[in-house]
Formats: C-alpha cells, structure tokens, sequence
C-alpha cells in the first residue's frame, strides 16, 4: 500500500467540464430541475452515487486525519454494495472509521436503491446481479433482494398507488363531472391458458389509469371469465367510491357486452373503433385471398378508415346515422356516390375527376368479389357494432399501457401475485396518455411521467410515504 500523498488531481479544463457534466446529467439522471417535485430534499436514495475501484478508494485511506502521520486504511467490512473502512493511526493510534453510504433504518442506502431499481425498471434480478458479479461491483444478493421486495418496495408501490386513487377520487367528485372510461383486459400468457388476468380503467378526459383489477384464473371457472371479473370488480370499485360513469368503451366482448347492459343501464356503452377495426380488416383480408376476390385488397385500407370516419364524424353517437354512413362504402367501392340512404343520401368527398375514377378499381355489381365485401360490411354482427362505435374516446391508450405492463411483467415469465400486481401499477399512468408504446430503451425520466412520477422520480418519496 502506498504511503505516499496521493496523486494530485490534474484540474479539468472548461470544456471537459462541460462535457463530464452534460454527459452526466443528460444520459444518466433526469434532469432534477424538471422534477415536478424538485423541493424535497434527495436524501441517501435520491443522491447520486458512484462506482469506484477498491485501489483507488483505499488511496483515500492513507493519511491520518488527527496527526497527518501515514497510515493505512483496511476494509472491515463489505455489506452488499457498501464498504466499511477503517485506518489505525501507527503513530497517534487514532481509531477511524469510514462507511461508504449512508443508511436507511438499518439497511445501506445502495443496498435499498439497486433493488428498487432491479424491481420499478422490470428487470429480472438473477441478470441484473450476474451484471454486477462480471463487473465485480459487489452488490447484494438474491435472497436480500426478495427480502427488499416483500417487506419495503411491494407495500411502497401500493400505498403509492392507494393515494394516487384517492387523489382520483377526491377530484373526481369534486369536479362533479360523470366519468368517461374506458377498459380493456389483459391476460399474462397468450392464448387461453393464462394464469393471470388484469382489467384496467382509464379515465378517457384526463388520461389516467384509476383502477385496475387482478385476478387470478382460478378465482373464476375459466380463464375467458377473468376479462369480465376484471370489469365488474372495476365498477364494484367505482360504485363503492360513489362516482358516477356516464359513458363506457371497451373492446366488442361479447360478455362484457351483455354484463354492461344488463348491470349498468344509465351508462352508455360504445366500442373501441380499433377493436371492430381489426376483426373486419381480418376477414377482408381473408377475402381477398380467395379466388376471384383479389381486387379487394386495394380496398381494406380505405374501408378501414371510412369506419374511424363514421364513428367520429358522429359526435352525437346516433348509431342510425353512423349505420347510414357505413352502408354508403357499398355503392362507393362501386363508384356510386349519390342515393345511399335518407339519412345519409350522398357521400361528402368532393367528386371525382375521369383521372381519379379511371385510376380506382372499382368493383362491379353481381361480381363474386362485391357480393362477398357487401355480406362482409353488412352482416347483423356489423350493423351491432357500427350502431355502438365511441364517437368520441377511444382506449388506444390502455393498449399503449398494457404493451408497456409486457415489459415489466414479460408474459414468458411467471410473477406471482404480488409481483404481478406491482409490475402492473407499478407502470399505472407512465404512458396512458401516449397514443404508441415507448421505444423498448425507455427513460425513466421524470418529465415523461406527467401524474405518477413518485415511483420513478424519486426512491426516497417512494419509501418515505411507508
Ligand atoms: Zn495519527
Ligand atoms: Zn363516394
């Protein structure tokens, strides 16, 4: 060991300054002065926090603070990712002693905040430790971080939640505003066989995830079942926190359907246009892969798009209208554009030029191709779903939250019920309002995360609400 003064540290100049800083600040932390809650303090979580070589740190450790007088430093102790030094003066024989974190209660502060973060970024702790043992950081093991995750960070996350539901709710009746929401289920495997199945509500005015509901497939005789349990837990919920729902949309689940209107008869219950959207461009596209029929391909698109049209072309939600409006793409892929219906007589496109009419491929009456699109865009089932599309909100959001809960709670792997339930609330309201997933190299940056920022922003706010 080295005896003599350390180094002398070379000053940086201005410029790597600036670009250790920006590096810094830019890629690895948040920036703090867009935290909406940049008044408290950071404490031992919040800080920042740095890797250092056992070498390096040691070189710290050889003057006496008392006498100035050489000594050496020793590590008496590693607890997970903090180091307890302690020098012995060979001439004063002053006793220091040195720990490199502060502490939470009793645990290290590092120790804490890795296994928050293995926990809130959804990673699966066995790699993120095994990154940390090739590195050779010392760090805590499994069993500490399970420990953390029962005892601390599950109990954190849902009490985080629980006053997030309550702020909902306080508003909520405060605005005395009828509630719009949407929802939809997720199931934790694909297909039928789920083990898990969680159902979301999403205020569709502000954005918000305000209630979600877990279950597990055997709590209900089948997993099919848990998408309606889900729902009727929901409303449960709503019910017993007095708030009044006006309008509903969900997918075109055919029990959600019946349970709606048979439970909930002073709410109006609309489809999720991407929903009904899916199921025909499906069958259309079906269609066109038969013989005779392939000059229906050029068509879905736009048959698609005259669906969203119908629907938030009609901001009253009159389903005679929107019925009207679809059957008119019957005689328009046939270049008919007049005499559809009373109550929508000619289409509003503005009429088209010989070019535009030469250029289109029209379909013909009494071709197999026209009379097999017709059956498909007119069947009972569509003239259900049309006269029940959202004019007005659709739950494009909650798709964007589930497909952010997938990578937090991967559906490939098996969570238990708790971690199930704080992978899904965990993420509750970072992306609602996003209209797409985030890319998969998210950001946990505060700015992103407009009403629930607590579980990302801050370890220290988690973990102070306990
Ligand atoms: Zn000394
Ligand atoms: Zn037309």
């Amino acid at each position: 060991m080295s005896t003599g003064t350390p180094d002398k540290l070379t000053p940086l100049d201005e410029t790597d300054k600036t670009s250790l800083i920006d590096e810094v600040t830019s890629e690895d932390f948040p920036d703090e002065s867009a935290d909406t809650v940049e008044d408290e303090p950071l404490g031992p979580l919040g800080e920042r926090k740095f890797g250092v070589s056992e070498s390096k740190l040691l070189e710290l450790f050889t003057v006496c603070s008392s006498c100035s007088g050489a000594t050496n430093g020793s590590i008496k102790q590693i607890l997970g990712t903090m180091v307890k030094i302690e020098t012995e003066c060979g001439f004063c024989r002053t006793i220091r002693k040195w720990d490199s974190q502060p502490m939470v209660g009793s645990i290290p502060a590092g120790n804490l905040a890795l296994s928050a973060g293995i926990l809130f970024t959804g990673s699966i702790s066995a790699k993120a430790l095994r990154m940390l043992e090739f590195m050779r950081v010392c760090h805590t093991s499994k069993a500490t971080f399970i420990l953390h995750q029962r005892n601390i960070l599950y109990p954190a996350v849902e009490r985080v939640w629980q006053n997030h539901q309550r702020k909902y709710v306080e508003k909520a009746k405060r605005s005395g505003k009828t509630l719009a929401l949407g929802g939809d289920g997720r199931s934790d495997t694909p297909g039928h066989c789920a083990k898990y199945g969680s159902y979301s509500m999403v205020d569709l005015d502000e954005g918000l995830v305000v209630d979600i509901q877990l279950i597990q497939s055997n709590e209900v005789k089948h997993s099919v079942n848990m998408e309606k349990e889900g729902l009727i837990r929901c409303v449960d919920w709503l019910k017993s926190e007095e708030l009044d729902v006006s309008t509903v949309v969900t997918d075109r689940n055919m029990q959600i359907q019946k349970w709606i209107r048979e439970n909930m008869s002073t709410t109006k219950h609309y489809y999720d246009v991407w929903h009904v959207a899916k199921v025909l461009k499906k069958k259309l596209l079906a269609l066109s892969k038969t013989k005779d029929c392939e000059d229906v391909l050029g068509w879905i698109k736009s048959i698609s798009n005259h669906l969203y049209w119908c629907a938030v072309s009609t901001p009253t939600g009159d389903g005679d209208v929107m019925w009207a409006k679809w059957l008119s793409v019957c005689s328009h892929i046939q270049n008919i554009h007049n005499g559809h219906d009373d109550l929508f007589p000619s289409c509003l496109h503005d009429g088209l030029t010989s070019r535009e009419i030469k250029k289109k491929k029209w379909l013909h009456a009494g071709t197999k191709s026209c009379e097999k699109i017709s059956d498909i865009l007119t069947t009972v089932q569509m003239k259900k779903d049309v006269h029940k599309l959202s004019p007005k909100y659709q739950t494009s959001g909650i798709e964007a939250f589930h497909s952010t809960v997938n990578h937090f709670a991967p559906k490939m792997i098996g969570f238990s019920f708790h971690g199930m339930f704080c992978s899904s609330c965990g993420q509750r309201n970072s992306d609602v309002s996003a209209k797409k997933s985030p890319a998969p190299s998210y950001k946990l940056s505060v700015g992103s995360i407009s009403v629930f920022p607590e579980m990302f922003g801050k370890l220290s706010i988690i973990l102070s609400l306990l």
